[in-house]
């Protein structure tokens, strides 16, 4: 597969093709998070990633569950319940 080819401006930025977003499915507002890893022979991999919100209080992203707007994890809803008081 050939890449399309683009410049880095002497303030280490670059434009992403918007085709290359579209194909992507990513949009004009969109929030990506950007990673920067090495290939098995060091080559530099950049990576954009939609974000995602995790656990509003720790981040953790895989058990995250939207309750009031708000994402909580299944640690802290626990952590949350025990410091709370049940009332049942
Ligand atoms: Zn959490």
């Amino acid at each position: 597969m050939q890449g399309i080819i683009r410049g880095i401006d002497p303030q280490r930025r670059i434009v992403i093709p918007k085709e290359t977003l579209m194909a992507a499915g990513l949009e004009a507002g969109d929030l990506v998070e950007v990673f920067s890893d090495a290939d098995t022979v060091g080559r530099p991999i950049v990576s954009l990633v939609r974000y995602t919100p995790g656990c509003c209080l720790c981040g953790e992203k895989t058990t995250a569950v939207e309750y009031s707007g708000r994402k909580f994890c299944e640690h802290c809803i626990l952590e949350l319940h025990s410091k709370g008081g049940a009332t049942t």
